[in-house]
């Protein structure tokens, strides 16, 4: 990584950490679920409120290290108005793009998300910048659900993983 880009990361994810966005519980949500990253002890609630097949819009709360705080914040900034749809794909992305997997063809841009890719130099993190991505997918397949990263896949339980 490039010393500018580990600057922005840092930059980027320390101000979404300590200023979270869309952060607190939503009263006339659609859906939500809970996750939790035994391994670090973050745990995050998402709402999401619905339009169709679209995220009109996503909070969440819940208390974390920095990473899964900063990654839950810009993922609620990063989802609102878009299609189910484009949510699975931009999860796909963002997990290839934090495990170091070249970007699929065809895939959605990944605009400010793409800072996280420094946390594949850190392995232990991803599972805290994929916790709110998991629980939003838990909360959109079913509602109330309560999840755990240890009992997880990735997106679309990809084969080859390890
Ligand atoms: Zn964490």
């Amino acid at each position: 990584m490039s010393t500018d880009l580990r600057d922005l990361y840092q930059e980027v994810i320390l101000d979404h950490s300590k200023k979270p966005r869309n952060f607190g519980a939503m009263g006339d949500a659609d859906r939500h679920a809970e996750g939790y990253n035994p391994l670090c002890g973050d745990r995050e609630t998402v709402y999401v409120k619905l339009d169709g097949d679209r995220l009109e819009k996503v909070t969440f709360e819940g208390s974390g290290c920095a990473i899964s705080t900063a990654s839950a914040s810009m993922m609620t900034e990063s989802l609102r108005g878009r299609s189910l749809a484009e949510v699975d794909a931009l999860f796909s992305c963002f997990h290839d793009l934090i495990t170091g997997k070249p970007a699929r063809p065809g895939g959605l841009p990944l605009g400010k998300l793409e800072v996280f890719s420094g946390v594949r130099e850190y392995p232990v993190r991803i599972k805290c910048a994929t916790l709110p991505w998991h629980t939003l997918k838990a909360a959109l397949e079913e509602e109330g659900a309560v999840v755990s990263t240890e009992t997880m896949e990735g997106p679309k339980a990809e084969s080859g993983g390890a």
